[in-house]
C-alpha cells in the first residue's frame, strides 16, 4: 500500500471529517468505537488503507461525516517534537473538526502540548476532548486543559458514554453539510442473513457473536444451541477469511452466529491462544447485534473477561452473560460468584446473567429468548405520551430536588436514547434512578440505554453535561 499521503482516497470530499488526535493510550480508539458504536459492524475499512489509519462511517442526529482515527500517526520519540506523518497532516488539513483527546488521570505532558502547537497551526476547528472523566469528582481536573489554549475541555469518559452525546452534538454543528436525509444511513442497514425461513419477513437476522476465554464452554454451548430440534439452514460467508457464519431457524425466531468455524471443528491453532481468540472476539463483535459473553463459572471473573465485557461496553451492543459450567458450583458458592458478577461487570448494567451448563444443558433454553429480549429492547420506541406519563410518575415517586424533569423524547433507538428536558441541573444519581425507572416500566433490561440531559439556560445552546 502507498506509504504516506497519497491515498487518502475518495472518502475525503464525499462526507466530512472529524479526526481525533491526540498521543498513544489516551483512549483515541475507544472514543472512536463509540461514536461510530454498532455502525462498526457494517463499516468496512477502506480498501488501499494502511493499517494504522482508521476511516470509519458514523452518523450523529442525522449527519453523517467519517471519523478518522489517527491512532499511531503521531510518534511519540520526542515528546517536544512530535512527528507528524504526511497522512496525519492531510487528514488534519481537510477536518471539518479535530478531537483533540487528553487524559485526565495522567494530566497534560509535554506530548500534549505539541500536539496542542501541531493542531493549533493547522487552523481547524479543534475541541480538546478530556476522556477519563469517569465521574463527577474528576470533572474540575478537565479544565486544566484550558490552558492549552484550544477553548474550553469537554470533559468526557469514552469507555462509559459519559458526555459523549453532549460532545457529538455540538460536533456536528460544525459540519459543513447541514442535517438531512442520510443516504450512508439506508445503505448501512446490514445486508447481513436474511430470515432463511422461506417466509420471506425480509426483517435482518440479529447476529450474535458467542465470545469468551478459551475454554469457557464456548463450542460446546454452541453446538448444544444448534443442535436438538433446532436446524442449520446454511452457513453465510464471514467477511474475515475462515469466518463461518451460522444461521439457525429456532423456534424464538432466527438466529445468526457469527464466526462459528472455530467452534464447529477445533483448529490446533485456536486451541489454547489466548490472544488471537481474543483477536478473533473483537472482530466478531465488531459484526454483532448482541454480545453473549461465555464465562467459565469455575475460574470466577477474570481480567480477560473483564476487558471483553469492556470492549462490548464500548461497542454499546446488549449483552447477555452465560454463567457455565454452574453444575460445578457447590450450593454455597453461588452467591459469591454471582456478587461477583455484579461487582466486577457492573459496566455491563442490567445485563441478564444466566447460569447454564453447557455440557448437560441445564438451563440453555434460556440463551435464546434472552437473545430475542435484548434484541427488542434494543430497537424499542417508546411512545412520547407513555415516556412522559413514566416519567411523571417516576417523578412522583421520588421527587428529584432543585430542578425537574418537564418534558422528555426518545431521540433514537439502537440503543434507546433518551433526551430529558429539565429545568436545572440534575443529579447523577438521580438520573441513575430515572434510568432504572425507565428500565423496569418499559422492560429495558438487557440493553445499553442512553439518557441525555438538556438543560434549559445551559449556555451555548447546548445541553448540560452529564
Ligand atoms: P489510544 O491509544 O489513544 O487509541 O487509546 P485506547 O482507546 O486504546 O485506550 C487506552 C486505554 O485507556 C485502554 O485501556 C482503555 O480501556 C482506557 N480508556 C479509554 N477511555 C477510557 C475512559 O473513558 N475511562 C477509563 N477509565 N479508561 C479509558
Ligand atoms: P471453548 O474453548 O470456549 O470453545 O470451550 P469448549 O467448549 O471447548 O470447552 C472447554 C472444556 O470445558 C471442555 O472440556 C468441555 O467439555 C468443558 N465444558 C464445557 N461446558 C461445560 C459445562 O457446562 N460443565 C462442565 N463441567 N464442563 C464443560
Amino acid at each position: 500500500m502507498t506509504p504516506t499521503g497519497t491515498d487518502l482516497g475518495p472518502a475525503v470530499g464525499e462526507r466530512p471529517l472529524v479526526v481525533v488526535a491526540g498521543r498513544p493510550n489516551v483512549g483515541k480508539s475507544t472514543l472512536v468505537n463509540r461514536i461510530v458504536g454498532r455502525r462498526a459492524a457494517v463499516v468496512e475499512e477502506r480498501p488501499g488503507v494502511t493499517r494504522d489509519r482508521k476511516e470509519l462511517d458514523a452518523e450523529w442526529c442525522g449527519y453523517a461525516f467519517t471519523v478518522v482515527d489517527t491512532g499511531g500517526w503521531l510518534s511519540s520519540d520526542d515528546p517536544l517534537d512530535v512527528q507528524v506523518s504526511a497522512q496525519a497532516e492531510r487528514a488534519i488539513a481537510e477536518a471539518a473538526v479535530i478531537l483533540f483527546v487528553v487524559d485526565v488521570t495522567v494530566g497534560l505532558t509535554d506530548e500534549d502540548l505539541a500536539v496542542a502547537r501541531v493542531l493549533k497551526r493547522s487552523g481547524r476547528p479543534v475541541r480538546v476532548v478530556v476522556n477519563k472523566v469517569d465521574s463527577s469528582q474528576r470533572e474540575s481536573d478537565a479544565w486544566d486543559a484550558v490552558s492549552l489554549g484550544l477553548g474550553d475541555p469537554w470533559p468526557i469518559s469514552a469507555l462509559h458514554g459519559r458526555g459523549t452525546g453532549d460532545l457529538l452534538d455540538d460536533v456536528v454543528l460544525l459540519l459543513p453539510t447541514g442535517p438531512g436525509p442520510d443516504d450512508a444511513q439506508e445503505e448501512a442497514e446490514p445486508d447481513g442473513p436474511e430470515a432463511a425461513d422461506g417466509q420471506g419477513s425480509g426483517a435482518p437476522v440479529p447476529r450474535v457473536a458467542l465470545v469468551g476465554r478459551p475454554n469457557v464452554g464456548k463450542s460446546t454451548l454452541f453446538n448444544r444451541l444448534v443442535g436438538d430440534e433446532r436446524s442449520v439452514t446454511h452457513d453465510a460467508p464471514g467477511t474475515t477469511r475462515d469466518a463461518v457464519d451460522t444461521v439457525v431457524v429456532t423456534p424464538e425466531g432466527t438466529v445468526c452466529f457469527i464466526d462459528t468455524a472455530g467452534m464447529r471443528r477445533k483448529s490446533r491453532t485456536e486451541r489454547g491462544t489466548e490472544y488471537f481468540s481474543v483477536l478473533r472476539a473483537l472482530d466478531a463483535l465488531d459484526r454483532a447485534d448482541i454480545a453473549l459473553l461465555v464465562i467459565d463459572a469455575t475460574a470466577g471473573i477474570t481480567h480477560q473477561d473483564q476487558r471483553l465485557a469492556e470492549r462490548i461496553g464500548a461497542a454499546g451492543c446488549p449483552v447477555v452473560v452465560v454463567l457455565n459450567k454452574w453444575e460445578l458450583i457447590a450450593t454455597e458458592d453461588r452467591t459469591d460468584i454471582l456478587v461477583d458478577v455484579g461487582d466486577r461487570l457492573a459496566f455491563l448494567g442490567e445485563a441478564p446473567v444466566l447460569k447454564v451448563s453447557a455440557l448437560s444443558g441445564l438451563g440453555v433454553h434460556q440463551i435464546l429468548p434472552a437473545v430475542a429480549a435484548a434484541e427488542q429492547a434494543y430497537h424499542s420506541r417508546i411512545p412520547t405520551g407513555e415516556l412522559n406519563r413514566a416519567l411523571k410518575s417516576i417523578q412522583v415517586a421520588h421527587p428529584p430536588v432543585g430542578a425537574r424533569i418537564q418534558y422528555a423524547v426518545q431521540g433514537a433507538s439502537d440503543p434507546p436514547t433518551f433526551t430529558l428536558f429539565t429545568n436545572g441541573r440534575l443529579q447523577p444519581t438521580y438520573l441513575r434512578y430515572v434510568e432504572r425507572g425507565l428500565r423496569e416500566r418499559f422492560e429495558l433490561g438487557p440493553t445499553p440505554i442512553k439518557l441525555r440531559v438538556r438543560a434549559k439556560g445551559a449556555n451555548g445552546g447546548g445541553g448540560r453535561r452529564r
